[in-house]
């Protein structure tokens, strides 16, 4: 099998980075007209800067608010807006469906796409894949694209406005990427890009992890300030580049299929993805018989930021069984990223250390309430 590293042909961020998209787009030899696909926040937050650095850049640009949901019908009126402003260049700007959508209309348009994330809730910017739902916002299909975007570019200003539990979020998916990763190369599976993973994508799952422990606390303090610091900007890298390059490259496992199986509960859908994701994080490492070191590394760390480390921290307190099956079942259908960890995975396995990581999780808390845990606020 061949090694495949698939990334962004740029990334850019950092604070006001707005101020410099049109340049960071004619520094791909690329060129207007462009239509910018915006969220409502986005173009309340970033209007202005638009004018003036399109100006600069000597660009013409449309303008399309974006509906709710990335769904087909969504799809299609990006793709009219596009065809209708002469677009060159497709930009995104707001959270996930915006990327999303505006990935997918210029993949059916063969255009250039840019991304500008107004959260670093996951780590889905960089990647060559979009999620499509029905008009009711249920999961219909993932697209996947031969090439990643062309550029993805990262505002730090605007992620600092954002409420902190998008940031909170995104450390939760970034969280299970050295996992996930290790469970992926230890079984020589494919990657997301068809190819067995590289040296370079493990060394970035693992310098996310690395950030997450040494940032995510001070990171989570300057975005409750609003403030731009040396510790957010790394965490917003973490969470956006270095996850997002680690999961597309080196693949996905048990937590992610956890995370989808969770959302077979109605009562998880108020949950973010990476909150479901961290929880999925503690059922992987029960799964593979993680000792207790990385078991308790891994809840210090979301203690002290805020993630969910029990099944009620995600909307399930109780289970009964036969949700427990159904949740276990989904985590298991064919197909799923959990089998990429190194031996056979069952349904029973899966409720078992789901069960498992949360009796950890409940334990952990008790002993912090108790005066005898550490990190918890
Ligand atoms: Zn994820």
């Amino acid at each position: 099998m061949l090694s495949v590293f698939s990334c962004p042909s740029r990334y850019t961020q950092g604070l006001n980075a707005t101020a410099q998209l049109g340049a960071e787009i004619s520094s791909l030899g690329l060129s207007g007209p462009l239509l910018v696909v915006a969220a409502p926040s986005a173009l309340r937050a970033l209007a202005d800067s638009w004018r003036e650095t399109f100006e600069r850049s000597g660009m013409a640009y449309a303008v399309l608010t974006f509906g709710r949901e990335c769904s087909l019908a969504e799809i299609e009126r990006v793709k009219e807006a596009a065809r209708a402003a002469k677009a060159r260049v497709v930009v995104g700007a707001g959270g996930g469906k915006v990327l999303d959508a505006a990935r997918a209309a210029a993949a059916d348009l063969h255009l250039p796409v840019v991304c500008c994330p107004t959260i670093a809730s996951s780590d889905a910017p960089c990647s060559a894949l979009s999620v499509i739902y029905t008009e009711e916002g249920v999961f219909q299909e993932f697209r996947i694209y031969g090439r990643n975007p062309d550029l993805v570019l990262v505002d730090t200003r605007v992620i600092a406005e954002a409420p902190p539990r998008f940031l909170i979020s995104g450390m939760g998916d970034a969280l299970a990427t050295v996992f996930e990763a290790r469970a992926c190369v230890l079984g020589n599976v494919k990657n997301m890009r068809g190819g067995a993973s590289t040296r370079a994508a493990l060394a970035m799952a693992e310098l996310c992890y690395r950030t997450l422990l040494e940032d995510g606390v001070d990171a989570l303090q300057a975005a409750g300030a609003r403030r731009v610091t040396p510790a957010l900007e790394r965490i917003v890298e973490a969470n956006t580049l270095l996850s997002g390059l680690g999961f597309e490259s080196a693949g996905l496992a048990a937590a992610h299929s956890v995370h989808n199986g969770l959302t077979a509960a109605a009562a998880t859908r108020p949950f973010l993805h990476g909150e479901k994701v961290a929880f999925g994080t503690l059922v992987q490492l029960v799964l593979e018989g993680k000792g207790k070191e990385a078991v308790e590394e891994v809840l210090r760390f979301s203690a002290s930021v805020g993630l969910p480390m029990t099944l009620a921290q995600v909307g399930l307190s109780d289970p009964d069984r036969l949700l427990l099956d159904s949740i276990a079942a989904r985590a298991t259908a064919p197909g799923e990223t959990i089998h990429h960890e190194p031996f056979p995975v069952t349904p029973s396995m899966v409720a078992e250390a789901i069960l498992g990581a949360d009796a950890i999780g409940r334990g952990w808390l008790a002993s912090a309430t108790s005066g005898a845990g550490e990190g918890v606020r």
